[in-house]
């Protein structure tokens, strides 16, 4: 028997449903985590068996599949982690560290970073994510993905990102999309993101 993994489960909230609000509702989390998110991971598992992708890591699968399976498979991840960079509204926290040094060295400042990754979220046409990464020297990259699109697929280390489909800020923001981005800076876990920029 091969080790067959048709068992991805939703990642944890590292924070109560309601926690984020009024940047992101307790209403958006349960649509956005409750039921996109597993309707991805249903249509993942069901997916899986016969298709040679069992038993290898989500990581694995984004950067390997196409068509159906790198839909689903990308967007459980993407989702992964969106849903683990961020904390309570009220504790904001702010780039420290060696992160901080490299988010001014490659855009300038943190509050230039912040504008320009607002500019390529809200600029980004249709559905997709925008995302901060790393490439192996520690450079820092802001890319544009579109639908289920990871910068993992072009070698880059995903360290940050803003979900960008209608369904993660309808409900709160309806078309209001660059207002969904520039308040989403409120409720980023900085050190998440910076434990991801150290691997
Ligand atoms: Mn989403």
């Amino acid at each position: 028997m091969s080790t067959a993994n048709y068992s991805f489960a939703p990642v944890g909230l590292p924070y109560a449903q309601d926690a984020l609000a009024p940047v992101i509702s307790a209403e958006t989390i349960a649509f956005h985590y409750g039921k996109h998110l597993q309707a991805y991971i249903n249509n993942l598992n069901a997916a899986l068996p016969g298709s040679g992708f069992e038993g290898k890591s989500l990581e694995e699968i984004v950067k390997e599949s196409q068509g159906g399976i790198f839909n689903n498979a990308g967007q459980v991840l993407n989702h992964t982690l969106y849903f683990t960079q961020f904390k309570a509204y009220g504790s904001a926290s702010e780039p420290k560290g060696a992160l901080a040094d490299a988010i001014i060295r490659d855009f300038g400042g943190i509050e230039e970073f912040k504008a320009e990754f607002q500019k390529k979220g809200a600029g980004l046409f249709g559905s997709g994510w925008v995302w901060l990464a790393s490439d192996t020297e520690g450079k820092l990259y802001i890319t544009q993905e579109a639908n289920a699109g990871n910068p993992v697929r072009s070698g880059l280390n995903p360290l940050l990102t803003f979900d960008v489909w209608e369904h993660a800020y309808y409900l709160d923001y309806q078309n209001r999309r660059p207002d969904h981005l520039a308040a989403l800076w409120q409720i980023v876990d900085w050190d998440v993101v910076a434990k991801r920029y150290a691997k």
